[in-house]
Formats: C-alpha cells, sequence, structure tokens
C-alpha cells in the first residue's frame, strides 16, 4: 500500500508536517512553512 507518498497525501512538501497543511493555490505547505515561503512566491498579503 504506498500511500505514504504520492497524490492525496496531505503532508507539508518541505517539512512533512501533516498539520495545517495549507493544500489552496497547489501550495501544499503546512502554516509554518507558508509563512517562511510565502514571499517568495508573492502571498505576503495573505500574512
Ligand atoms: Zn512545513
Amino acid at each position: 500500500m504506498p500511500t505514504k507518498y504520492g497524490k492525496g497525501t496531505k503532508t507539508c512538501r518541505r517539512c512533512r508536517n501533516h498539520r495545517g497543511v495549507i493544500m489552496s493555490y497547489g501550495l501544499n505547505y503546512c502554516r509554518r512553512c507558508f509563512r517562511e515561503v510565502a514571499p517568495s512566491v508573492g502571498f505576503k498579503k495573505y500574512m
């Protein structure tokens, strides 16, 4: 059952955290990582 990685797995692609992962906009970052990468991807207005 290869379900650790792949489509449908809601984990942060940066730290593999699965809590508070933001799936919107195809970011797939958890909230913590999102705050770090948001400025570089133009989402700083959301934080
Ligand atoms: Zn993360």
